[in-house]
């Protein structure tokens, strides 16, 4: 019997995020499709999403943020007060239709998969991982901060959080909202801010675990390879769990982080993004029957293929599934579908419809600046006795 859950709502498959944004793409859509190609989810395992009350997004949100988007919602539009104080309804942040009840439901997602996990479960949320948003205002795409309720879930259970997060922006509002919790350890690998959004902070000086603050920030350079990735990913994750000792880990899961993502200036191929995530199930504590207490969500992704076969292969191994490197017809089928056709001349196009994998890069040696960077992570305070 499986103890892994797949949380979604068929309101995914609507349009949102308008017309000329890079989230009017499907992407839990997709990633369910083609994992219904593969025969990979049970009825068992998916549990409909459900929407957040006020009261759990006040947890983190303001009254006021939350009634914005309600009224927003009501009138069909945002109100030029709304826009100028909670930046929403904006280019970056624009209004949809399901404005308020969508994010709405994201959000209640994981705190649903945060229930579960305290119930003995490994839960995903694909449409979760709005890790940019803050209590009063959108940010970068992110309207409500999910991880930080599911944390905040945890927390009211006494649970210690390890949260990791592997999307190519820096975690910045969930390191905010605990950047000085002794139970809540953030750690985030992402493209440095002085080339990448949010053009500011999550930079490796900024991580001082030895001062109070439980947050750990590793900037990439351009073009980070999985090897490049692996050399400091394996000097600070199993020293963090080790040092932290969570009770429970938040993954999350953006896919922005692998080479082809037009927002994302990293390297990695799937499979190497997929490592990461299987070091994560096998580091994650563990529930008495053997289950890891892990709340795993999506996240950034702006190819749909690449996050479809990204959360797919992410699916296969949480519900502890072989899944094959072939895509099955149906699978491929779904992705031809999707009518992304923006890179149709690219060389590397052709695999994605052939393979929920991508063809390995040739291996070379990581660039000295990751190289001292990985030096500097071994000789960090707070990770070097561990
Ligand atoms: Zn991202």
């Amino acid at each position: 019997m499986s103890r892994a859950r797949f949380i979604a709502a068929a309101r995914y498959r609507r349009p949102m995020y308008g017309s000329n944004h890079p989230l009017a793409i499907p992407r839990v859509s997709l990633a369910q499709d083609l994992i219904a190609a593969y025969e990979a989810l049970s009825a068992e395992e998916f549990v409909a999403a459900r929407k957040a009350g006020d009261s759990e997004l006040q947890w983190f949100h303001t009254p006021d943020y939350v009634s914005a988007f309600k009224r927003a919602e009501a009138l069909g539009r945002v109100a030029p007060q709304a826009r100028a104080r909670h930046a929403l309804g904006t280019l970056e942040n624009p209004y949809f239709s399901g404005f308020f009840t969508t994010p709405a439901t994201a959000a209640g997602a994981s705190i649903q998969a945060a229930e579960m996990v305290l119930e003995g479960y490994v839960a995903f949320n694909p449409a979760g991982g709005m890790h940019h948003a803050q209590p009063d205002r959108a940010r970068g795409f992110c309207f409500f901060n999910d991880p930080v309720l599911g944390i905040l879930r945890l927390k009211q259970a006494g649970w210690r959080v390890l949260y990791v997060d592997i999307d190519a922006h820096h975690g910045d509002g969930v390191e905010q909202a605990f950047l000085h919790d002794a139970d809540v350890f953030t750690l985030s690998l992402h493209m440095d801010t002085a080339y990448a959004y949010p053009h500011g902070g999550g930079r490796f000086e900024d991580s001082a675990p030895q001062a109070g603050y439980t947050s750990l920030n590793l900037p990439l350079p351009r073009g980070t390879t999985d090897a490049e990735y692996r050399l400091l990913w394996n000097e600070v994750f199993p020293r963090v769990l080790d040092r932290f000792r969570p009770d429970a880990v938040v993954l999350l899961g953006g896919a922005d982080a692998i080479a082809f993502d037009p927002l994302g200036k990293l390297a990695l191929t799937t499979q190497g993004w997929l490592s990461l995530c299987a070091d994560v199930l096998a580091g994650a504590p563990r529930h008495a029957d053997g289950t890891a207490r892990l709340l795993v969500t999506g996240g950034g992704g702006y190819h749909p293929l690449v996050v479809a076969r990204a959360w797919t292969g992410l699916w296969g191994l949480i519900s502890g599934r072989q899944l094959p490197a072939e895509l099955p017809s149906a699978g491929a089928a779904a992705l031809r579908g999707s009518g992304w056709d923006l890179d149709e001349d690219a060389a590397h196009f052709a695999q994605f419809f052939a393979s929920r994998l991508d063809a390995a890069p040739r291996p070379a040696p990581p660039r000295p600046q990751v190289v001292r960077l990985a030096q500097a992570v071994a000789g960090h305070p707070y990770l070097r006795h561990a």
